[in-house]
């Protein structure tokens, strides 16, 4: 072994110490089968051969692949360039490593043909893509892509040997083709390798201008990095704020030219030649360390970009600012946690290395981002691409043939949410393989799932966020509920006001002098009147209450007698947040009639109308006015109950009671729940029943629900 190549091979020894011993005695015993094979073959350069394989080899356990692709990146090139055959591989090394090796060969025979190279912008750029798919049809198993693209890094590494004459086709097709790939991968060392090398030989003038202007910076920036670093580390110590690394980057040579050439900007105006990257324990830390720096060295408006909270399509997360930093200079600053930094570097491979740690579900599409390359169905690309990520994951269709990758367990609502969230808040339905489902069932894989929407929906309903499975899905379904319900509540709150008002013969709200209004607001320490309306409806604020401040002297509470106005029309139900409220029928269009689907409408100053869910005159209005309607099945002599619940404090209780009881066709009137310690919920609830059966019958379903400590009618 010549000391160059025991020197490589140390490198490889220790770069592969996260794999267990038993893996790093094949990985030696691959080295020597390799060696033996090589054994008079030399590169261009004039090394032994077998010293593009170990680097190769380095360059992925760097990415901390399994032993099959360290194995196979070592045996890459034996089956073309040497005596051995297929079943030797075999042999001494099964058919895994065999299939990549195999593999490696086949896409090592797509190449950027001259022709191609002179072909004009639009059809060059079709044919780039039909390369890029050819090479991941063939490749078949992704870690096959992952060896060539560390081949292809180690050969253009060593670029100068090779006769000029193929430096400029070489470096072309690895811009066209595995530049790209990098890039979807996620692999943002080896795609900013790769495009260093490749900028060098394809635009040489620009490369040497560029390379000596940096070049000049680095030293006075290195320094200047140092001192940036130190400073940053008292202040951290300072705070008493953990962090695990602090570190200067240099962005890549070819992602500044990029940057003076797209943006016309000169090197001194690109704020992110250098970088410092600092590294925590956890996302919260980013967020400290973020606010700390922030304190000390004031931040450039516009520049600061949260993707932990809104990560990019690829899955990256970190969070990005730049600063006046010492010396008034405008430093980039990355803070990211251990993790985030790891699916940085490593890309797709992180993937599969994290997932057994179960921190967090990444929603990273990737299998819709390679089928997009790749025209194979999906079931045929599970089956080739035989890694074991798939385990948590399905993929099912859109009804056009789209695919979607979904954590396991996903429902119709978590792939209507995936879609897009309008149709998430349209959702009414949905159809798998043609046939209607409910809500909660639990996709399979190759399913077809049509989501049917209506502009009439009344947008996500509370229980959603029990049903659906992915966060994206239940962060879209809280901040619709959040907002839409502030809007339609503050409509119910200020029309249960007026109603009363009416009924008593006291002036509206809106003819009382401003004084009032802010009397009644400071004596019930409310900002505006919007907020009053708001906690009537939500029943923490009482309308006795209110009433009581305004007109103090007023006689008219004396002879309170709360009228309930649906008692009067009694076959139907208009809910509101937790409660039902009064309404018209709408008498000019479409005349409601029993069992047809209603929807009630808040008008503008005219309370609630129940219309026909179909009814044109409701189609065009605005969404977050629709109200939750529909015929009641109660006599109208029922009367109200309050049942007093302890129970376990988990999720979905509170659909579960809703379910027993409408189950037993009983009105909820209302539901109020308290948290009364970490563990236990106090609920109470309303019910509209017709006898006293009725109820017990419900005392006992919710005594037999999972989690119920007691229930008693009060
Ligand atoms: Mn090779």
């Amino acid at each position: 072994m010549s000391s160059n190549t025991q020197e490589l091979f140390s490198k490889l020894e220790t770069a592969i110490s996260y794999l267990p011993k038993t893996s790093q005695k094949k990985i030696r015993n691959a080295y020597d089968f390799s060696a033996q094979a090589h054994l008079d073959q030399k590169r261009q350069s004039g090394e032994p051969y077998v010293n593009h394989v170990i680097a190769t080899a380095i360059i992925l356990a760097e990415i901390k692949l399994d032993e099959s692709s360290i194995i196979a990146a070592l045996l890459h090139d034996t089956l073309e360039d040497t005596s051995i055959i297929a079943q030797d591989i075999i042999d001494n090394f099964g058919e895994e490593v065999l299939f990549l090796v195999d593999g490696v060969t086949k896409v090592s025979q797509i190449k950027l043909k001259k022709s191609t190279i002179n072909l004009g912008s639009q059809q060059l750029v079709k044919e780039m893509e039909s390369l890029r798919k050819l090479f991941l049809a063939m490749a078949q198993d992704l870690r096959v892509v992952l060896i060539k693209l560390a081949d292809r890094l180690h050969n253009l590494s060593t670029l100068q040997y090779i006769p000029e004459s193929k430096q400029f086709r070489i470096a072309k097709e690895t811009m066209e083709i595995y530049v790209p790939l990098a890039n979807r991968l996620g692999l943002w060392q080896i795609k900013s390798d790769l495009e260093d090398y490749c900028f060098r030989y394809l635009y040489p003038e620009d490369y040497n201008i560029l390379y000596s202007e940096v070049s000049a910076k680095t030293v006075k920036g290195q320094k200047y990095i140092n001192r940036a670093i130190k400073k940053i580390r008292f202040q951290l110590d300072e705070s008493n704020i953990t962090y695990l690394e602090i570190y200067g980057r240099t962005k890549n040579l070819y992602g500044i030219y990029q940057k003076t050439l797209l943006q016309h900007k000169t090197i001194d105006e690109i704020y992110d030649i250098y970088a410092i990257r600092i590294i925590t324990p956890d996302t919260q830390t980013c967020y400290t360390v973020l606010g700390v720096i922030h304190n000390f060295w004031k931040p450039i408006p516009g520049r600061f970009k949260d993707y932990i909270a809104v990560p990019k399509p690829n899955g990256y997360q970190s969070l990005h600012t730049s600063v006046f930093a010492l010396e008034g200079q405008k430093l980039e600053i990355q803070i990211r946690t251990m993790e985030m930094h790891q699916h940085a570097e490593q890309g797709i491979a992180a993937h599969w290395l994290y997932k057994e740690k179960g921190t967090s579900k990444k929603e990273f599409n990737w299998v819709g981002e390679l089928s997009r390359l790749k025209d194979l169905n999906i079931t045929e690309l599970s089956n080739e691409l035989k890694i074991d990520i798939f385990k948590d994951r399905i993929f099912v269709y859109t009804p056009k043939g789209d695919v979607r990758d979904l954590p396991k367990g996903s429902t119709p609502i978590d792939f209507a949410y995936s879609i897009h969230s309008e149709i998430g808040h349209r959702l009414i339905g949905a159809k798998v393989n043609q046939k209607i489902v409910p809500l909660d069932y639990s996709l399979q894989n190759s399913d077809i799932v049509d989501i049917l929407t209506s502009k009439q929906s009344l947008g996500p309903k509370r229980q959603w966020l029990d049903i659906a499975q992915t966060n994206f899905a239940r962060t879209k379904i809280r901040a619709y509920l959040k907002k839409n319900n502030a809007k339609q509540n503050i409509l119910i709150g200020s029309k249960i006001l007026s109603e009363e008002l009416t009924r008593l013969n006291l002036s509206q709200i809106t003819e009382l002098p401003a004084t009032k209004i802010k009397y009644l607001l400071d004596k019930i320490h409310l900002k505006n009147i919007d907020d009053v309306y708001l906690h009537l409806s939500h029943g923490d604020l009482s309308i006795k209450k209110i009433i009581r401040i305004i007109f103090p002297a007023s006689e008219v509470l004396q002879s309170k007698k709360p009228i309930r106005k649906n008692i009067d029309k009694p076959s139907i139900i208009v809910f509101g947040q937790n409660q039902f409220l009064p309404f018209k029928l709408s008498t000019n269009c479409c005349q409601p009639k029993n069992p047809l689907p209603i929807v009630g409408y808040i008008t503008r100053g005219h309370g609630i109308t129940v219309h026909l869910l179909g009814c044109k005159n409701i189609k065009d209005k605005d969404r977050a006015r629709l109200i939750e309607a529909r015929w009641a099945k109660n006599n109208p002599h029922n009367y109200t109950a309050d049942l007093e619940i302890f129970c376990d404090d988990r999720v979905g209780m509170v659909h579960d009671i809703s379910e027993v009881a409408m189950s037993h066709s009983i009105n909820i009137i209302s539901i109020n729940t308290q948290q009364n310690s970490d563990k236990y919920g106090k609920i109470i609830i309303t019910v509209s029943i017709s006898d006293l059966d009725q109820l017990s019958s419900l005392l006992r379903k919710i005594t037999a629900l999972p989690g119920i400590q007691s229930v008693k009618k009060l």
